[in-house]
């Protein structure tokens, strides 16, 4: 197989095993297969895959239906990469506990999220899912007992396993399980082909719904009702819902599960931030959880033992987690000291303020022809609102969401724009601006023809209320509730405070 696809779908797994170097004891072998190189990031690509494929094969999915299912993110992304290369549209309900990125991520892909109350956990999310696919006669894709969950890791995770430890054996396979269809498809494999390999599943500490050795409660026909009584909130998204899943049930009865590896917290975040600063693999939450389960496997070992972590996503789902909130945002002493330490672009006293755009060297007088195409423009009583404008610039940017967040509609004379280009006519018409208004910044606006200034002149105006009445007197309808610092607007490297 070379590296010419038909579609991003032929791209996913086949994933690299990378052997850890600085981070592995002496007596061991340690290494990790890196899931975040799957398209979307994660292992819950191979899934996606498998699930749609599987429905479309037997039928239980149309063409052009509509999918749905209950995801903590990477199960959504995965499955929006798939829907948008398939054509189908994609709802997902997600608890609102998870991470912000996620959620941007889907939709960016097309999908529509629908958020769960945090306290309903993660069977309120799949309550709604269930719900929705019933009501709106859409496919549920049902990862947490689909054995086709199990079966797209049986069919590519396991034999990629198998084939890139032929030479050398394989002593440990360590996992985390979140509905465990890594942890059953790959066991089931393991277990037939490489039966002294032996599996490790790994799970948050406070948490230990496996560990605890006490069963699912289930109603008469098997379904679930309540979370499992040794669940608590814990911080590996993507790992142990509030119950056992149905994939997780079948691998423990099977007898596959050899161990089990309680995680603490705050060794999974030391992990995940010791793979990427010491190995240089970055990758999320769950993945420094069961590296620290492999760590602690590994001070078990026998010498020259191979052991092999899963790391199922990438680190940057995380931005907006506890993983990353010793980050800091702002420069350290540190890094302060290295930008003093030569005179070009430091900050410190004079402030190197952000300037608007500058004026392009314009000393010529304005043309008629522009003069009064500004006339026309200002004077217009059909749009009163009028933003000069260059396409790309911040400033301009910030005044434009302003104007979208107060549901203002404003005309936007982009300057610089193709439309503006043939024979610089947006040159020329802003030098008929600066004439006019004494101002050679852009962006400049206008409101009923009247002048009020550049984009602090116009945030100004808002906070006075000044711009507010402006608009009033124009009859341009505005939101009257929103009460917000207008310097808000500015993107969070500009901003004053
Ligand atoms: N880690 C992360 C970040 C995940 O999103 C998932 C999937 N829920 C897992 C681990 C566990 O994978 P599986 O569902 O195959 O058990």
């Amino acid at each position: 197989m070379g590296h010419r696809f038909e579609d991003i779908i032929g791209t996913v797994g086949r994933t690299p095993v990378v052997r850890i170097n600085k981070l592995a004891p002496d007596h061991v072998n340690m290494f990790v297969k890196v899931e975040a190189f799957n398209p979307m990031g994660s292992v819950k690509d191979r899934l996606a895959l498998g699930v749609i494929e599987a429905a479309e094969r037997d039928g239980s999915l149309k063409p052009g239906q509509t999918v749905i299912e209950a995801t903590s993110g990477n199960t959504g992304i995965g499955l929006a990469m798939v829907c948008a290369v398939k054509g189908y549209p994609l709802v997902v309900t997600m608890a609102e506990s998870f991470s912000i990125e996620r959620r941007k991520l889907m939709r960016f892909l097309g999908a529509k999220v629908v958020l769960t109350p945090a306290d309903q956990k993660g069977m309120g999310m799949l309550k709604k899912a269930v719900e929705l696919a019933e009501t709106h006669g859409w496919f549920l894709t049902r990862q947490f007992d689909n054995p086709a969950n199990a079966d797209i890791h049986s069919k590519t995770t396991a034999p990629e396993i198998l084939e890139d430890f032929e030479d050398i054996g394989l002593d440990y396979w360590v996992t985390g399980a979140g509905t465990a269809g890594t942890l059953k498809g790959v066991a089931r494999v393991l277990k037939e082909r490489s039966p002294k390999t032996r599996v490790i599943v790994c799970e948050p500490d406070n948490a230990p719904i496996l560990g605890s050795g006490v069963e699912q409660p289930r109603g008469p026909n098997g379904e679930i009702f309540e979370s499992h009584p040794y669940w608590r909130p814990h911080l590996m998204q993507g790992w142990t819902p509030d119950w056992i899943p149905q994939l997780a049930e079948d691998a423990l009865d099977a007898g596959w599960i050899d161990d089990i590896e309680p995680i603490n917290g705050d060794d999974a975040m030391r992990c995940a931030r010791d793979l990427a600063q010491k190995e240089g693999i970055f990758v999320g939450t769950s993945a420094g959880a069961t590296f620290a389960g492999a760590l602690a496997v590994a001070e078990k070992a026998h010498e020259g033992a191979n052991i092999l972590a899963m790391l199922p996503d990438t680190g940057e789902r995380y931005l907006s987690t506890p993983l990353f909130e010793d980050i800091p945002e702002h420069m350290t002493a540190e890094e302060k000291e290295i930008s003093d330490s030569t005179p070009t672009a430091r900050f410190g006293a004079p402030a190197a303020a952000p300037k608007p755009a500058a004026e392009p060297e314009a000393p010529h007088a304005a043309e008629p022809e522009a003069v009064a195409f500004l006339n026309e423009v200002v004077g217009d009583p059909a749009q009163p609102v009028v933003v000069f404008a260059l396409e790309w610039c911040e400033f301009c940017w910030s005044v434009r969401r302003m104007f979208k967040r107060l549901g203002v509609e404003y005309r936007s004379i982009d300057l610089d724009s193709a439309a503006y280009q043939e024979g610089n006519w947006g040159g020329k018409i802003r030098i008929a601006l600066r004439d006019r208004t004494g101002k050679p910044t852009i962006p400049q606006i206008f409101v009923g023809g009247k002048h009020i200034g550049g984009a602090t002149e116009t945030f100004d105006a808002f906070n006075s209320g000044e711009l507010q009445e402006m608009l009033a007197a124009n009859d341009v309808a505005y939101d009257e509730s929103l009460k917000v610092n207008a310097y808000s607007f500015l993107p969070k490297w500009l901003h004053p405070r």
